[in-house]
């Protein structure tokens, strides 16, 4: 970023907790820039939630639990937090004006990594999709990571989130064991066997999903 938009810069709204979506809060703290989170993304910032995280992640100054909003240049930018997801502190991010969301990592890539130890749900993923589809007028989507998209993609990506949580609910009930789940996440949606989403969501699949 050039140094004058940095002078203009006044708020960061973050998303959620995680070091790829907070680690620059430091920065932008030292510039007088000031950070906005949910409450529960400060905590979890501050209990050190995310186990590969660095250890110099600065928490928000500013908070909220339900919502907020910052009105700059004759336009809101909202702020709300729908309920768990990801992680326990996802906010979703609602451009009126322009008709736009940012999802933070409630829509990333192209399938879902659930924080469990960050207090995401897999159960409660879906409804906070849905809450937010219900209640905000919008077209376009920025996603977590991955490229721009629209209602329909998000729509796509929550339809998604519900199959595999009833295939992986199909295979605990079934009697299979967390290593033979983790093979199928291999094998059906490409979660290697080292990634984020076999150290932290399949564990807490065998507790929230049995
Ligand atoms: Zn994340």
């Amino acid at each position: 970023m050039k140094r004058d938009e940095f002078e203009r810069l006044k708020y960061v709204i973050s998303t959620h907790y995680h070091a790829d979506h907070s680690g620059g809060n430091e920065k932008m703290l030292a510039r007088s820039v000031e950070i906005i989170s949910t409450a529960n993304s400060r905590k979890n910032i501050l209990e050190h939630k995310q186990s590969n995280a660095p250890p110099n992640v600065v928490p928000a100054r500013i908070t909220f639990t339900e919502e907020t909003s910052v009105f700059i240049g004759g336009k809101e930018v909202r702020a709300r937090y729908f309920g768990r997801g990801h992680t326990n502190g996802d906010a979703i991010i609602y451009f009126p004006a322009d008709r736009t969301i940012h999802t933070g990592d409630l829509m990333a890539g192209t399938s879902p990594l659930i924080d469990y130890n960050g207090g995401g749900s897999i159960i409660e993923w879906t409804k906070t999709l849905d809450a937010a589809m219900e209640r905000l007028n919008f077209d376009t989507v920025i996603p977590g990571h991955g490229n721009v998209t629209n209602k329909a993609g998000l729509t796509t990506y929550r339809n998604n989130i519900e199959k595999l949580r009833n295939r992986v609910t199909g295979l605990i009930h079934e009697g299979k064991k967390e290593d033979e789940i983790a093979k199928v996440m291999t094998a059906e949606y490409g979660w290697q066997p080292n990634s984020l989403q076999q150290q932290w969501s399949v564990p807490g699949f065998m507790t929230e999903l049995k």
